[in-house]
């Protein structure tokens, strides 16, 4: 039964009035919306009766599946926290994660159970895949819930409980876990579909491939399944699948990252892919370049939007919708391009000088929201908790600039910003210059430690064509001011990324960034 709204009742409204329609679509299988409905209160009675509480967290560690979408449902129904984990992390930082989260229970495909052996944990479930060949491995997750009560209750909208708990990416740092609430989804779903200027309709089918241990891709997921609409998950992002699968499945929406939107136009397979059915690509996690931009809507003649937010902001707090993206590509407002739009409904934005205070109309500074999208804070981490959330606002670690017209532009993070001889650069202002570039695949831009001036402009060059140095330096030297020209320039085979498409600045830093103290060179 249901009454008011509840983070589950659109989708739970999609399970009472279309129940035979296909909700998710993955490698193993369909999944109708009734039977998510079911196996979610499987799932919510199963871990009732093995002494689980809503308060105690699950761990789940597989690729993207309908089980993920199970176990998000069954938490917003009243089940235990669940705490979706990136398998690509090793043993140790895998068991780190699950014993900082005190998880009671883990459950994780069969790839992870060989990696991770034995552990210390009462309860631990394998997802098998349909062609899984080792039926040996462990209680197998599906079997087990087959099992369990069907029993459905009261939904109760609980605001400040918690339903998930995500780990940063840990782009700048060691992963602390952001406790996320009932209240959080809601006015996420809400606020979002109020703010987007595209239509998610029932039974459109939405292609999915963000990993579902990111709020990125949790978040765009959830808000499919509110919409009626069919989630198409993919475990692997793989740029001629996915226009194929779009293509030929006729799929109308997408969700990608810049780095997926340029792996799909510069595909060069010589085939033409049929994508009239496609309506919008969405996409975010990372800043996007113009040439990349441009290619892609050339690419797939559709509406795109792009989303701005972060793990410890249930995802999107900012977003530019189709029609600003229009006015980019017809050229009629140029200045639009590398807005990351305006704040969602509900979502206030600031931007700050160290002190906390407003800067001037324009100025740039740390971008800090105030919303009902902020996290209820850093698990087990109050010191963390109070660093990040001040005055009701979280400090975001980006630094931005609002113009005139209220958009949001997010300059850099404030740890990538490079500090030259007293100046501030922002690294994404000399990659995006860079990837202008005809010879220029992929670029990142880090400061590399310097005697005389602090830290010089590095750029890390992944190319298509001969190209060298010099010609590179000369060429940005039309759009950037001396100081901002890369001092050096070395170029790599490939620039590293995490699953969310993030460049991984950290460890080019490492490899790259080493002191230099004579004149600049270009390598
Ligand atoms: P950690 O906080 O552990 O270093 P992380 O910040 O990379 O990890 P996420 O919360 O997944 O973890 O990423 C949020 C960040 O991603 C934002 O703070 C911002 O820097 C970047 N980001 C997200 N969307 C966009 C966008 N549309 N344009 C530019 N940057 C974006
Ligand atoms: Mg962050």
């Amino acid at each position: 039964m249901t009454s008011g709204i509840h983070p589950f009742s659109s989708i739970n409204f999609y399970c009472e009035t279309r129940p035979h329609d296909i909700a998710v679509a993955d490698e193993n299988g369909s999944y109708s919306f009734a039977r998510l409905q079911m196996n979610a209160w499987q799932a919510v009675n199963g871990f009732r009766s093995l002494g689980l509480t809503q308060n105690d967290r699950i761990s789940l560690i597989c690729k993207n599946r309908y089980e993920t979408l199970v176990l998000l449902a069954a938490a917003l129904l009243g089940g235990p926290v669940i705490v979706p984990i990136n398998r690509r992390l090793t043993r140790s930082e895998l068991c780190w994660i699950i014993d900082d989260a005190q998880s009671k229970c883990v459950i994780m495909d069969e790839e992870t159970a060989t990696l991770l052996g034995d552990i210390e944990c009462q309860n631990v479930f394998i997802l098998k895949d349909k062609s899984s060949s080792n039926p040996e491995i462990g209680l197998c997750f599906a079997r087990w819930l087959s099992e369990q009560s069907v029993e459905k209750n009261e939904l109760l909208f609980t605001p400040r409980r918690d339903y998930l708990q995500v780990y940063t990416s840990g782009t700048s740092g060691f992963p602390k876990g952001v406790v996320l609430t009932e209240g959080n989804c809601v006015s996420q779903l809400i606020a979002i579909s109020l703010t987007f200027d595209i239509a998610i309709l029932p039974n459109e089918k939405m292609y999915q491939t963000l990993p579902l241990f990111h709020v990125g891709g949790i978040f765009i997921s959830l808000l499919c399944l509110s919409k009626g609409a069919r989630l198409i998950l993919r475990s692997e992002f793989n740029p001629q699948a996915a226009c194929e699968l779009i293509s030929s499945e006729e799929l109308e929406h997408a969700t990608l990252v810049p780095a997926m939107i340029q792996a799909c136009t510069s595909l060069g397979d010589g085939k033409n892919y049929d994508y009239r059915s496609l309506k919008s690509i969405i996409y975010g996690a990372s800043p996007i370049s113009e040439p990349v931009l441009r290619a892609g809507r050339q690419h797939f003649a559709c509406d795109f939007v792009q989303i701005y937010g972060m793990t410890e902001t249930h995802s999107v707090i900012s977003m530019l919708g189709a029609r600003a993206h229009k006015e980019i590509f017809d050229s009629r407002d140029s200045s639009l391009f590398g807005s990351a739009g305006h704040p969602i409904i509900g979502s206030h934005i600031q931007i700050c000088a160290p002190d906390g205070s407003e800067v001037a109309q324009g100025a740039i500074g740390e971008i800090r929201v105030k919303s009902d999208l902020v996290m209820k804070g850093y698990w087990n981490n109050p010191e963390a908790t109070n660093e990040a959330i001040q005055n009701g606002y979280l400090l975001t670690g980006d630094i931005g600039r609002i113009d005139e017209r209220g958009y949001l532009f997010v300059v850099d993070r404030l740890k990538d910003i490079i500090v030259s001889g007293g100046e501030n650069i922002s690294s994404l202002e000399v990659e995006s210059v860079l990837m202008r570039h005809p010879a220029v695949a992929d670029a990142a831009v880090i400061g590399a430690p310097h005697e005389k001036w602090g830290e010089i402009v590095l750029a890390l060059l992944v190319v298509k064509s001969q190209v060298n140095a010099s010609e590179i330096s000369e060429f940005t030297r039309e759009y950037l001011s001396g100081f901002k020209v890369p001092k050096l320039i070395v170029f790599i085979d490939s620039i590293p990324r995490n699953a969310g498409g993030k460049i991984l600045k950290r460890k080019l830093r490492e490899s790259y960034a080493t002191p230099t103290e004579s004149a600049p060179l270009l390598a």
